[in-house]
């Protein structure tokens, strides 16, 4: 983590290749500014100044480079990325930018910069990875933030493209433990007979598994008890069958990514106390594999709540508001100032919003209007969808008291969350993600495959509420 990061550097004068940084209103100053030697070499790599073009161009003994930007009045997260992925190896520093007092926006743009530089590479046996395209900055005090928030993005992304066999429960332990190491954590692992007597609806869901992918529920306490509590809990699927209601193969296809969830609950738990954020964070996460065995839960079971509530199994592959419900009984037993889960939970959210927007659901508007905002702010959008009260009678079952899955199929999103909103605490700030974790075509700075949605707008929101700025 810690060399792929290093993609940032303190600008302290060293040897650095300049990049020029100019958008289509900039470009004819900049092109008058050129040597004609040089503007022949721009036209001849057709370079427009369009955003993501890219052109190196001789300058004395050696070469400079330039780069496109949108237009706009500070530089966003994204705006670098494509620079970041296509620039030769080597240290670059901007010289020169449209709005010339300074860089704004550049300490957002270190993130993309970052993230751009990204590999899953694990599992290639060819080809050595490129050479790391660094840069410069005399804003040192945006290095550190920057190389957190890429290095939470990138945590996910790792998470999520490993395979369910590599990343089982017993991973996502692993990953935990090793947080919890990192930062002075207490962590507790629930097993066996004592996940079956305190957490039953996560071991009913993850007993199927294989031994080797045993469930479990995961809980990491860290920070002054004094401060705000703040619950966190992540879906951590890490391969969801569908169960006995077996997923066909197209559904079943990206499923080592159902525990992307707990991917961006460990990011964002990561975030928390690399910051030192002065709250009391408590992590959940509900570790389970969906599988088919002889000992699988059936549809008609009735399983019982940690809550107590029992809950009729309408379809084995609504498992992930199982396992959350009883993490989320867990969490508000503590009682929480602020609880937020993540869970690649619903394809409904994924109808109604596509790839790029997570599904947010809140109880406070207040919380709902700070949590949008702060997607704007780091280019990491969410959109609320309502928790339409209306709707729980949909969760009503003929023989238990909540069924797990309507028959309807309408607002399958909205549905879900009413389903967890059963086990969060009356009144109780809570959040809800309801989020792909994957990105299923490639744009500057994410390539396709396990992505961070939804993570910074979070971290967003408890730096504005928590942080000693705030
Ligand atoms: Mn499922
Ligand atoms: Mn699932």
């Amino acid at each position: 983590m810690t060399e792929r990061n290093a993609v940032i550097e303190p600008d302290r004068g060293q040897a650095a290749i300049a990049l020029h940084l100019v958008d289509k209103a900039g470009w004819d100053s900049l092109l008058r500014a050129l040597s004609e030697g040089q503007r022949a070499v721009l036209a001849a790599q057709k370079f427009a100044a369009a955003p993501g073009d890219v052109a190196i161009v001789p300058d004395g003994a050696g070469w400079l480079a330039l780069g496109g930007i949108e237009p706009r009045a500070a530089l966003g997260t994204w705006c670098l990325a494509r620079l970041a992925e296509t620039l030769p190896g080597g240290t670059y520093r901007i010289v020169a930018h449209p709005a010339q007092s300074g860089v704004p926006g550049l300490a957002a743009a270190l993130v993309g910069w970052i993230a751009a530089q990204y590999r899953f590479d694990r599992y290639k046996t060819d080809g050595a990875s490129p050479e790391p395209r660094v840069l410069l900055t005399t804003d040192l005090r945006a290095i550190a933030p920057a190389q957190a928030e890429a290095g939470a993005i990138m945590l996910v992304r790792d998470l999520v493209n490993t395979p369910a066999e590599d990343m089982g429960p017993a991973q996502l332990e692993t990953e935990a433990r090793a947080l919890a190491k990192r930062h002075g954590a207490e962590i507790h692992v629930a097993t066996g007979d004592a996940l079956e007597r305190d957490y039953p609806m996560v071991h009913a869901v993850g007993r199927a598994a294989s031994r080797h992918h045993a469930p479990r529920l995961i809980e990491l306490e860290w920070g002054d008890p004094r401060h705000p509590r703040v619950g966190i809990i992540g879906k951590g699927v890490c391969f969801d069958s569908g169960g006995l209601d077996l997923k066909p193969s197209a559904g079943m296809a990206l499923m080592k990514k159902d525990m992307g969830g707990a991917a961006h609950a460990l990011a964002l738990a990561g975030l928390v106390m690399d910051h030192g954020l002065p709250v009391r964070l408590h992590l959940l996460i509900p570790a389970v594999e969906n599988a088919v065995a002889g000992n699988a839960m059936r549809p008609g079971d009735i399983l019982r709540s940690r809550a107590g509530l029992s809950v009729e199994i309408t379809n084995t592959d609504a498992e992930g508001r199982l396992v959350l419900a009883d993490a989320l009984t867990r969490a508000c037993a503590a009682g929480p100032a602020l609880l937020i889960d993540f869970a690649t939970l619903t394809g409904a959210a994924r109808v109604a919003l596509g790839p790029d927007l997570p599904a947010m659901f809140a109880r406070h508007d207040d919380t709902a209007a700070a949590l949008s905002a702060a997607g704007l702010d780091r280019d990491d959008p969410v959109w609320r969808l309502p928790l339409h009260q209306a709707y729980r009678d949909w969760l009503k079952s003929d023989v238990a008291d909540l069924v797990n899955s309507h028959a309807t199929g309408f607002a399958g999103a909205v549905v879900a969350a009413l389903f967890l909103d059963r086990f969060v605490g009356n009144g109780l700030d809570w959040v809800h993600f309801d989020t792909f974790a994957w990105r299923p075509t490639g744009l500057p700075g994410r390539p396709k495959g396990g992505e961070a949605l939804g993570l910074r707008a979070a971290w967003g929101l408890l730096l504005a509420r928590y942080g000693r700025d705030a």
